[in-house]
This record gives C-alpha cells, sequence and structure tokens, in this order.
C-alpha cells in the first residue's frame, strides 16, 4: 500500500505550506481537502442556493466534478470545468464554508472523493478530519496548532504579501476563533485531534522546523 500522511489542525496553523513542501520533499501527491469544501461553498454561493438550503445542496454536491490539477506550488483548483482557486480564498467563501462543511450530505461525498484520492498513490493529505475519519489507516498522523494571535499574524503578513490589506489583526483573531468554534463545537466529524497523532505547536517554529520534524518522523 502507498503511504499516507495525515495533516490535521485548526486554521492557520501553517498546514498548507507545510503539507505543500512536505510533498515536494518525499515526492507525494498533495491533497488540501479544504480546497473541496472551499470549492463546494463556491458553487453554493454562485447558484444564489441559501446555504442553509440542505436538499438543494446535497443535489449540487452529488453532481459536481471537482478536480485538484498540480502545478507547481500550488495546485489548481477546479469545479465543473471553472478555475476557482483564487475565488475560493475571498471572504465571502471563507466566511461560509464551514456552514457548508457541517452538513452530512456534503462530507459524505467529500470523503470519499478524497479517499479515491488517496487511491492514485502516496498522499499528504491536509484537513480537520484526515487523521480521524478520511484516512484513520494513515502510517503518521500530525496535528499542528499555533495560537490564535499567532494564526492571524501570519495570515496578516500573507494578505501583505498579496496586496490585500482590507483587514485588520483584530478582525483576523475574531474570524479564526470563530471558525475554530465552528469547527470544533459541530455534530458530524468535528476538529479534535486522533488519538494517535502527533501534536506539534508551531508558534515558535519556522515552516522548515515544522517539515523537518515530519519528515524525521516519517522516516524513522
Ligand atoms: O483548510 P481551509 O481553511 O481551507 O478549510 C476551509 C474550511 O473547510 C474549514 O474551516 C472547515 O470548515 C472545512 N474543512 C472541513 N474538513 C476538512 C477540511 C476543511 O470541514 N477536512
Amino acid at each position: 500500500r502507498q503511504p499516507i500522511i495525515a495533516i490535521d489542525g485548526p486554521a492557520g496553523a501553517g498546514k498548507s505550506t507545510v503539507t505543500r513542501k512536505i510533498a515536494q520533499a518525499l515526492g507525494l501527491l498533495y491533497l488540501d481537502t479544504g480546497a473541496m469544501y472551499r470549492a463546494v461553498t463556491w458553487l453554493v454561493l454562485q447558484s444564489g442556493i441559501a446555504i442553509d438550503d440542505e436538499p438543494a445542496i446535497a443535489e449540487i454536491v452529488s453532481q459536481c466534478q471537482i478536480e485538484l490539477i498540480p502545478d507547481g506550488e500550488q495546485p489548481r483548483t477546479v469545479i465543473n470545468g471553472e478555475d476557482v482557486t483564487e475565488a475560493i480564498r475571498s471572504l465571502e467563501v471563507t466566511a461560509n464554508v464551514s456552514a457548508i462543511a457541517s452538513q452530512w450530505a456534503v462530507r459524505q461525498a467529500l470523503v470519499k472523493q478524497q479517499q479515491a484520492f488517496g487511491r492514485q498513490g502516496g498522499i499528504v493529505a491536509e484537513g480537520r478530519d484526515i487523521g480521524t475519519t478520511v484516512f484513520p489507516d494513515a502510517e503518521l498522523k500530525i496535528f499542528l496548532t499555533a495560537s490564535v494571535q499567532e494564526r492571524a499574524k501570519r495570515r496578516l503578513l500573507e494578505l501583505h504579501t498579496k496586496g490585500k490589506i482590507e483587514v485588520t489583526q483584530e478582525q483576523l483573531e475574531q474570524d479564526i476563533a470563530q471558525r475554530d468554534q465552528l469547527d470544533s463545537n459541530r455534530a458530524i466529524s468535528p476538529l479534535r485531534k486522533a488519538s494517535d497523532a502527533v501534536e506539534i505547536q508551531t508558534d515558535n517554529l519556522t515552516i522548515d522546523d515544522v517539515i523537518q520534524r515530519v519528515v524525521g518522523l516519517y522516516s524513522r
């Protein structure tokens, strides 16, 4: 069987960068499950369906086609033929994704697609429920954390780099704390650390420190 590494943790803990670089370093496929929930959210918002209209959303999800296309550092996310790589990072999608991701039909459909992706080869997958639900048999499970302040700081830096500075540190802290709460308290598949996951608190670590630790744990 091909190796699977599961990387879970709250929003802004550095999962994306770390997961992408580990995939590169180890020659594994990169699976961004958050991008899938975001793509479905984008589609729902686009189609004008209310975000609590579960039957209509279940219908949309059962019919949509999501592709994650490798493309250098940042893979492209395509839904129903449309490239939404940038669009799914908007504040509007981010504000609505937890509500969509807490719907049973949405999770059932996407988890199935994620498991199919895992049959294509060795992968590093990032998300909230990879080690608990999607790949409970993963060889290595990592739970990345960081304080709310640190996560907001990193996000702000990222937005500055992209020239988007329409939010403040305080707003970002609020957003992150709220998303943590929504992701942790939901009934279906809450964010929680698998009992056999290794927790890495990243406040005082660089990206390279984290990668080194994970690669070290993997090669043991
Ligand atoms: O990782 P990212 O911030 O892109 O994820 C966006 C949202 O998608 C999360 O806040 C969470 O609500 C949802 N999600 C999830 N399960 C996953 C990955 C993401 O519920 N495996």
